[in-house]
């Protein structure tokens, strides 16, 4: 969906009813121009869904980009602090059919989320946009360290200029958000002696969440083509001298 003229011929040959899409995408920080992606779904008459959650409510508005149905993970950025599951969905066009379906799964399959979470996320939220400016600006300083240190291949991160997917992300996004991925020099054996070497970043699956956590994505999804010296970071909202100070420690 990243190729801009590939997905406008997968629209034409299949006409999906659905198109749904990511970005940017977890753990390779591919961008999709929802604009575009809005533009050719409807001429075809889908409907077209975006999972935002790695870019958060604060840095993108895919409903005002032209995408019908927003999807956030808000186990991640949008509570924060890695102790609710819970998720979103949001749409412009409260009446349209699918829109009255999804609302009538929720009702009878019984997906509404317990109080307690419900609170939590509220006291969350509070905090959000100050968490997402945190992380974005950590982001951004790691993200230009680790691509100029000589034990790292490449950084894949939206704010970086060489990244494919800059323009797009520029343009659509406030911000390139706290994900990225780091490609060590090496290969698995590499990759997971930095990730065993780093203290401050914990090894864990979730994202978005106040603390920074690393993640060998390889192990986790050995079949999807995932480089096996790639390892998937979330950025934290702590002082950016000790993020950059463990990875130096780690990469020595
Ligand atoms: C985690 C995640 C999901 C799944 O969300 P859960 O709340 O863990 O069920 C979906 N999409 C993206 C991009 C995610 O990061």
């Amino acid at each position: 969906a990243s190729d801009a003229a590939a997905l406008k011929t997968a629209c034409q040959t299949h006409r999906p009813t659905l198109v749904f899409i990511e970005t940017p995408s977890n753990p390779w920080l591919r961008t999709v121009d929802v604009a575009a992606a809005a533009q050719e779904t409807h001429a075809v008459g889908g409907t077209l869904v975006v999972d935002a959650t790695a870019a958060t409510p604060i840095l993108m508005k895919p409903l005002a980009l032209g995408a019908d149905i927003v999807m956030h993970s808000a186990t991640k950025a949008i509570n924060g602090h890695s102790d609710v599951l819970a998720g979103v969905l949001s749409t412009n066009a409260p009446t349209d059919p699918i829109w009255e379906a999804i609302k009538m799964d929720r009702h009878d399959a019984g997906a509404v989320l317990g109080p307690f979470e419900a609170w939590l996320l509220i006291r969350a939220m509070r905090t959000l946009p100050l968490r997402v400016e945190r992380m974005t600006e950590n982001a951004v300083t790691l993200a230009q360290y680790l691509h100029n240190h000589p034990q790292v291949e490449d950084v894949f991160y939206p704010g970086l200029p060489h990244h494919p997917g800059h323009e797009v992300a520029k343009q659509q996004m406030s911000g390139y958000g706290s994900l990225l991925s780091v490609l060590v020099k090496g290969g698995r054996a590499e990759a997971l002696k930095v990730v065993g070497k780093l203290q401050l970043f914990l090894r864990a699956t979730s994202l978005g969440g106040v603390e920074s956590l690393v993640e060998h994505r390889h192990t986790i999804e050995p079949y999807t083509g995932i480089p096996e010296n790639l390892i998937r970071v979330s950025v934290g909202i702590e002082h950016i001298d000790d993020l950059k100070d463990d990875w130096e420690q780690a990469l020595s």
